[in-house]
């Protein structure tokens, strides 16, 4: 399906069951199945609408090998357990992962790999990108349909592109942010008539001033809930990395990229890629809800330091030409540096016996 096709399709569902919440649109945008963002394509990279941090590259997925193989040493080396990824994207995050892990034969031996993944298209690359691997992967539509077992699981990148819902501070109270139609028939913001329950309102926001948004992740919530019940009764780990603020806090978060730029959240459904902060504060919250333990959130910079991310970088390096040297220094400085990824991107460990997760403090 081509360009301005979810938008009429949107359209036409609006004026026929009235205006719909920001979850219902953003879901729409990026999974509709025959118009999806992320259904119909593969968005990365330098010709798509942007890079993440395991396109930039291999040091990051091999560090994340390394945290991945040290909790699993940690567990006390189980014959058996589900090594699993949450959007997995191109698939190269695992690739090097598991070339890392690989170092230890009874890590690959004892894992079963899934990868939760919705978009056909991309589990194609994902399975191309994995051919030579140690390992096969089980493709999921859902974190709740991956088999049971002690859990080692990674995401990057993927609680950001699941739905929030927006409230509107007014006169009386938090009505819910909605898309409805102009008078021109295109795609406008207004407020419905469903509301924020009290019990829900965060003190942060208790005295915001009128028009401030503030926006919920209940879907994020619910899988991270998911997760902490897994670790509880099986053990494991699990790692979430994304863009987002480790304290509840008011403001709007959605934003579209379009082509490498931004992009009005309404002028390319479908087209665009969508995403909003992810709040690792309720995040945290509900991974101990369900039974997990959170550690200390660290800055990816951070995180990516105390893994030893300069040492792998000079190993990559050593004996290369100047060219290759740069390469590498420049992609130290994206990932680490805090004016680009370094302190943006937070990282979320869980633990499911609640004892240590190296490099994360207690
Ligand atoms: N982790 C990858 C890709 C991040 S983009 C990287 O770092 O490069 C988000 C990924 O999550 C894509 O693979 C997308 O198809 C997938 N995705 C988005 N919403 C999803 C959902 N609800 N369920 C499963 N996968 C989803």
């Amino acid at each position: 399906m081509k360009g301005p096709a979810l938008k009429e399709k949107l359209a036409a569902r609006i004026r026929a069951h009235g205006p719909i919440t920001v979850a219902d649109y953003m879901a729409a945008c990026l999974a509709d199945p025959d118009a999806g963002y992320y259904i119909t394509r593969d968005p990365f990279g330098k010709k798509g609408d942007f890079i993440t941090a395991p396109e930039v590259s291999q040091m990051f997925g091999e560090l994340i090998g390394a945290f991945c193989l040290q909790a699993y040493l940690d567990l006390g080396a189980p014959g058996a357990f589900q090594l699993v990824e949450l959007g997995p994207g191109r698939g190269t995050l695992m690739a090097d992962l598991l070339r890392m892990a690989s170092l230890r034969p009874e890590f690959v031996d004892a894992a079963s790999l899934s990868l939760v993944e919705t978009s056909p298209a991309l589990r194609k690359v994902q399975a191309k990108t994995l051919e030579k691997a140690p390992l096969t992967p089980a493709f999921h539509d859902r974190f709740a349909n991956v088999p049971d077992g002690p859990l080692i699981l990674v995401a990057n990148e993927f609680f950001d592109a699941l739905p929030i819902h927006q409230y509107v501070k007014t006169a009386d109270g938090w009505p819910e942010r909605m898309i409805g139609l102009s008078d021109e028939g295109d795609l406008c913001f207004g407020i419905g008539t469903g509301r924020l329950d009290d019990t829900e309102l965060p003190p942060e926001a208790q005295n915001a001033p009128e028009g401030t948004i503030l926006e919920t992740q209940p879907a994020a919530n619910a899988i991270t809930q998911e997760i902490g019940t897994r670790l509880a009764r099986h053990g494991g780990a699990a790692l979430i990395i994304d863009y987002g603020y480790l304290k509840t806090a008011t403001g709007d978060t959605l934003q579209a990229l379009y082509k490498h730029t931004h992009d009005d959240v309404l002028a390319h459904p479908g087209n665009a890629d969508l995403t909003a902060h992810v709040n690792f504060e309720t995040l945290a919250r509900a991974a101990q809800e369900g039974g997990a333990k959170p550690l200390p959130p660290l800055e990816q910079g951070e995180f990516l330091l105390r893994l030893g991310l300069l040492e792998r970088a000079g190993v990559l390096g050593s004996g290369k030409s100047n060219a290759v040297q740069d390469t590498i220094r420049d992609a130290v400085e994206r990932l680490a540096a805090p004016d680009q990824m370094g302190a943006l991107f937070k990282v979320l460990a869980l633990s499911g016996n609640g004892r240590a997760l190296p490099p994360f403090d207690m």
